[in-house]
């Protein structure tokens, strides 16, 4: 069965990277979370694979993962940042990988992806034709308190 992760690796060993563990599992591991995570939740899912990687070589992956477009980045409002898979989208997914908005806590960080697509796509075709405008990406997080720290 083709996996996520091994179309992944294709795709990085076609653009001249080399293997890398840490990589692989960096991607497994956001691949696998529910959630959109940290690099903190990275580096500590990481020592469940017996592997001691410093900061560094993870937010150098990091990088490497973003600039290949394999993850992607959602920015809080502290300035810490999340990371999820980036699934094309025209991926038959239920809802749009590529445009979707999540839900943030602004007290404990957790991030969750929201499923808006219908809603958004129609007003997405309202607001291009008000304003003449064609829409060829979307930016949109809402900001909260979850439940539990409500
Ligand atoms: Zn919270
Ligand atoms: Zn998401």
């Amino acid at each position: 069965m083709k996996t996520l992760i091994s179309e992944f690796q294709t795709k990085l060993k076609e653009k001249g990277y080399r293997y890398s563990r840490l990589r692989e599992l960096m991607m497994q591991i956001i691949e696998k979370s529910e959630r959109p995570i940290n690099a903190n939740n990275i580096l500590e899912s990481l020592v469940n694979f017996n592997l001691k990687p410093n900061k560094t070589s993870v937010y150098r992956e990091i990088e490497t993962l973003l600039n290949e477009k394999i993850i992607r980045q959602i920015d809080l409002l502290d300035g810490s940042k999340r990371y999820e898979i980036n699934l094309n989208s025209d991926e038959k997914n239920s809802f749009s990988q590529a445009g979707h908005s999540h839900f943030v806590c602004t007290d404990c960080g957790d991030t969750q992806c929201l499923e808006l697509a219908t809603q958004l796509n129609s007003l997405e075709t309202e607001i291009e034709q008000k304003f003449k405008f064609t829409i060829n990406q979307r930016v949109l997080e809402f900001f909260g308190l979850c439940k539990k720290c409500f």
